[in-house]
């Protein structure tokens, strides 16, 4: 055959779009290349279909996502679909193009196959496209083979290979198939974030044999390469021309001489792909991946399926390409196929140890990296790593976290305390005000830990190994000269997909090809950041948070779900410190909950705990999350009634005092951090007096020992005077003609990502505020409002003041029905914060961010996230913000605003619709909010929001027992935040954590009452890092560093003492 002929013409344009043509689907189709891929096709024999979904009489109230294996028969147990499958005989015949559904139903399918004679000796698929996700089964429906992706254009996975070389035994098969009523990214009605529209039908389009010309397919993967450098290259690049001529020259050779073979032409191609680049050429490591939520547009029930079926399929691309790496994280999927996939599961132990498929992450699920408490990401790591070691001997040393809505500023030290070394995001590219000045990094945490970041710059972690993919890989790519490679993830993702055989077919043709990147497919994520430790004297620093400058609506959005996590994170710590009382004194073995908390962690997935999926995922994670709430909460109880005689007993595992108010007698009592009393007579008491007026222009005075505040019917404060003890100073903490604890209706209507975003333009806004008040009523201690924020929308708050610091309490009980519209709650504080910096806790320590808005990086964190509160401040004074479950906040100068609930549509309607127990706190403070003790405050009201306690009689003094603390530190910066009973089967031992949290170097004195007898410092994962020290006394010495997280294994006793 002649040597390659450029083509005649002058005009670009018409050789180009010749080329497009070739490949189309839509034009000319029938003359093309993509029609020849498929020469023959003959319909299936046959098909039978059966409802599972009309078998199933309910859907169980709390699925139990992680351990539901038991397929007992039981109708009602289990996941929705995981009805058994009755015999062929149950089936009825089914025609084509026959509706079913509705939306989310499962539906079985057999078809009967039989392969025309003539094609014995070729290759031969299975078609099918029910325009669903569907599995394809041995017949029996119990062997799974490979999933189908359903009818979504760019997303087709439609073809099964029945035979590579099809024998005369093979012509006739029975096939089933479990076809799901949703695709790829749920059932949106009309779009894909809406919420679902629950009667869509299917109907089986195509379920046909078909005999596959794998030479015709490798020829149309050849020219979509030459398409693509055709397209993609600059046009002042000779390469462009070069692979455009030879598509054009190997059409016109197709078109006109028939007796010319594919593999001829092939040959012209193979050696235009030999012709290699210089040894500079930047390398992509491509890396299969398939993004699965694990619940989003769909339930946990779906996301167990997604699994199943996109990791038997990439089991299937594995063993056609030894050279194929797929990638996966989040220990719970794995757990998932585990126990439902259990076939499926055993070959992907095989393909781990072969090193293709590659399990990364070290985490539970790929939680969301803002809201999570610092104790909930160290659980993420320290039940995903212990998975993955026990399941697969593996340490992972790479935290996988592709898609979520910004990362904490403590991140980097717990990854580093799990075993982490490596990091990979992709969703900071998102970010709709500044572009991340990196791709390649080392992030350095709030404490200094560091670790060595990538971000693959093609910013998908979606791709599909196209030129145009690998070139944007590296066009984008912001560090360029400082590394030699960057990381590509491809394959379908979020709704689970994966990679296609084709992808990966580019792949090895553009494994060094002049003018495009090198890509190699066969390097794992382990050789990515091998190389780039090379490269690390190269690479800048980030410090602090990494912030999406992007849905930051969903430190809001579903409030009810947000409670819960906080509820449940309370009730852990206080669970696990009083399992860790019983198993030291009285030798009572803890419980372990393992399970319970990877049920918890799950909840904290990236789509869940934002807010931003559907209804039916809430509805769950509120079941799942009140289960666990009851069951910590029974066995806090039942742990306590052994402790202790008196009802109620009285327990405080926070850091800070619990001030129990005696509501006949006018007293106090303290009950101080990490102890337990059985009666309140031996605790501290002190006298507590509060004065109440209606003053003459209708406003309410209320006054305590520490503050005088003046308010209004609706409890705005107009005036808040924060005394000084024992002077008669006192200073107003509200701006001059300012307010506090007023409530603010904003217009919320974004600009797409519903239950994501808000937008900055929502300030230029706000509502009224001056509402209609209903009822106004003075208690004793509190004043109570009733008023209406909108005529739907009625509001109860009651306010009162703490009896032991300047902290006004406010609780409001919402009846939300708003459409598009955000509450917040602002305070206008009497602080100097121009050019300042407003103070947020974050998970074990603080951050600052601008309460300014000079420059773009500045204004564009209009809308932050916080634990449990945040602080403005001058010098020596400053107002503080305590919340109780709501983490979304700004500081615009003066103004602080805590966001109370917003009314998103989609994917969820009835998001946070209904009423809403809201409780926040208002504490202004002399010094600063260190020396004003705000974060043991902020603790206590966390642990117990309004205590009472009643005069107790004389008829418990038998079983007094006096204040037990069963920790004292001397240091209050030091605080004890996880007493736990230790992991990996240590007996007589348990593991505490503290952490320094005023932000410099702590040496505190640990005294505890545990019978004790040395101590050993270990990492998240309870490998010992340091020396075992012997203890005396009950006493040792913790030094930490600024924003440090220490864990201990104490070791106890070998007797229980059985007292204290
Ligand atoms: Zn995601």
């Amino acid at each position: 055959m002649d040597s390659v002929v450029a083509s005649l013409t002058k005009n670009r344009r018409t050789t180009f779009e010749r080329i497009e043509k070739f490949l189309s689907k839509d034009y000319f189709a029938d003359v093309g290349l993509r029609a020849r891929i498929y020469p023959a096709t003959q319909p299936v024999v046959s098909i039978l279909h059966w409802n599972a979904s009309a078998a199933r009489t309910q859907r169980p109230l709390v699925p139990h996502p992680s351990h539901d294996s038991d397929s007992d028969g039981d109708d009602d147990s289990g996941p929705e679909w995981k009805v058994p499958v009755p015999g062929r005989d149950a089936f009825a015949p089914y025609t084509l193009g026959e509706p079913f559904g509705p939306t989310w139903s499962t539906h079985w399918f057999i078809v009967d196959i039989c392969i025309p004679e003539a094609w014995i000796g070729r290759e031969v698929h299975l078609l099918w496209d029910s325009g669903s996700e569907a599995m394809l089964y041995e017949a029996g429906g119990t062997v799974p083979l490979q999933a189908f992706s359903g009818g979504i254009d760019f997303q087709m996975r439609d073809c099964y290979v029945l035979s590579k070389q099809l024998t005369a035994g093979q012509r006739q098969r029975e096939l089933w198939l479990e076809v799901a009523c949703n695709d790829l990214f749920g059932a949106g009605a009309g779009g894909m974030i809406n919420p679902p529209d629950p009667a869509k039908t299917f109907s089986v389009k195509k379920a046909a044999v078909a005999l596959f010309d794998r030479e015709v397919f490798d020829l149309f993967t050849d020219f979509e390469i030459l398409f693509g450098m055709a397209k993609c290259l600059p046009e002042n690049n000779p390469r462009n021309y070069q692979a455009m001529y030879l598509a054009n020259h190997i059409i016109n050779t197709f078109k006109t001489d028939p007796s010319v073979k594919i593999s001829q032409l092939r040959k012209l191609t193979s050696e235009f792909f030999a012709q290699k680049n210089g040894d500079s050429q930047h390398e992509i490591f491509a890396l299969g991946h398939c993004h699965i939520d694990c619940a989003w547009l769909w339930a946990y029930d779906e996301t167990i399926r997604k699994c199943g079926r996109s990791w038997i399929t990439m089991i299937r691309l594995m063993e056609e390409y030894p050279d194929f790496r797929f990638v996966a994280s989040s220990a719970q999927q794995f757990r998932w196929v585990k126990d439902h996939y259990p076939v499926v599961y055993e070959q992907i132990k095989k393909f781990v140890k072969k090193g293709q498929f590659l399990p990364v992450g070290g985490t539970w699920v790929e939680m969301d990296g803002n809201l999570p408490s610092g104790e909930s990401f160290v659980r993420q790591f320290l039940y995903g790593q212990k998975f993955f070691q026990e399941e697969f001997g593996i340490k992972c040393d790479t935290f996988w976290l592709p898609d979520t809505f910004g990362y904490s500023a403590q991140l980097p030290q717990i990854m580093r305390q799990a075993g982490i070394k490596y990091f990979l995001s992709a969703k900071l590219s998102w970010s709709l005000v500044n572009s991340f000045p990196h791709h390649n990094f080392l992030w350095r945490g709030i404490d200094g830990s560091e670790v060595l970041a990538h971000f693959p710059p093609g910013e998908s972690y979606g791709m599909n190994v196209t030129v145009e993919d690998a070139l944007k890989t590296v066009e984008k790519l912001k560090d360029k000269g400082r590394v030699a490679q960057s990381m590509m993830l491809y394959g379908y993702g979020d709704g689970g997909g994966g990679p296609t055989p084709v992808m990966i077919e580019r792949g090895r043709r553009m494994k060094d090809v002049d003018g495009i990147p090198k890509i190699s497919l066969d390097k794992t994520v382990a050789d990515f950041f091998a190389a780039m430790e090379k490269d690390r004297k190269n690479l800048n620093v980030w410090s602090g948070e990494l912030y999406l400058e992007l849905h930051n609506g969903t430190y809001t959005t579903q409030a009810e779900l947000k409670r819960n996590i906080r509820m449940a994170q309370n009730l852990f710590r206080d669970g696990e410190f009083l399992d860790a009382v019983m198993y030291a004194f009285i030798g009572i073995e803890p419980v372990d909950r393992r399970e319970q908390w990877q049920d918890f962690l799950l909840q904290q997935f990236h789509d869940v705990l934002p807010g931003t999926s559907i209804g039916k995922v809430f509805e769950d994670a509120n079941n799942i999350l009140g289960s666990l709430i009851d069951t910590l909460n029974q066995d806090c109880v039942s742990a306590l009634n052994f402790l202790s005689s008196s009802q109620p007993p009285y327990f405080n595992a926070s850091c800070g005092n619990i001030h129990y108010r005696n509501p006949q007698s006018g007293i106090f009592a303290v009950l101080p951090p990490y102890s337990m009393t059985n009666d309140i007579r031996y605790l501290n008491t002190f006298p507590y007096t509060i004065k109440i007026e209606k003053l003459k222009d209708d406003s309410i005075r209320m006054e305590n020992q520490f503050l005088i505040v003046t308010m209004n019917r609706l409890c705005v404060i107009s005036s808040m005077l924060l005394k000084k003890s024992r002077t008669d100073v006192s200073r107003e903490c509200v701006f001059p003609s300012g307010r506090a604890n007023e409530l603010v209706l904003f217009d919320d209507v974004p600009l797409y990502w519903d239950a994501w975003d808000c937008m900055d333009y929502h300030l230029e806004a706000p509502g009224r505020s001056d509402y209609q008040v209903v009822s106004f009523e003075i208690g004793q201690a509190d004043v109570t409002s009733v008023f209406r924020v909108s005529d739907a929308c009625p509001v109860r708050m009651r306010l009162f003041m703490h009896p032991a610091a300047p902290i006004v309490q406010v609780e409001c009980d919402v009846d939300w029905k708003e459409r598009h519209k955000f509450l917040k709650m602002q305070v206008d504080a009497n602080v100097t914060s121009e050019n300042r910096k407003a103070t947020y806790e974050i998970q074990h320590g603080w951050l600052e961010r601008p309460a300014h808005r000079n420059t773009s990086w500045d204004w564009a964190k209009f809308e932050v996230c916080c634990q449990r509160w945040a602080d403005v401040s001058e010098y020596g004074f400053g107002v503080s913000v305590i919340n109780l479950t709501n983490q979304g906040f700004s500081v615009r100068n003066n103004t602080m605003s805590l966001s109370l609930l917003r009314s998103p549509k989609a994917p969820d309607p009835e998001a946070d619709m209904g009423v809403h127990p809201l409780k926040y706190a208002i504490m202004p403070h002399w010094g600063s909010f260190q020396e004003a003790q705000l974060i043991q405050h902020a603790s206590s009201l966390n642990d117990t929001w309004d205590p009472a306690y009643e005069t107790p009689t004389d008829s418990d003094q038998a079983q007094r027992s006096g204040l037990v603390r069963f920790f004292t530190i001397s240091d209050p910066a030091v605080i004890l935040d996880a007493v736990k009973t230790a992991e990996n089967g240590q007996s007589r031992a348990i593991v505490i954590r503290l952490y320094e949290s005023y932000g410099g170097s702590a040496v505190a004195a640990v005294e505890t009452l545990f019978p004790v007898e040395a101590v050993q410092e270990c990492d998240l994962l309870e490998n010992f890092v340091g020396e075992k020290t012997p203890v005396k006394d009950k006493k040792f010495v913790v030094t930490l560093r600024a924003f440090e997280v220490k864990s201990f294994v104490v070791f106890l006793t070998s007797t229980t003492p059985g007292h204290w």
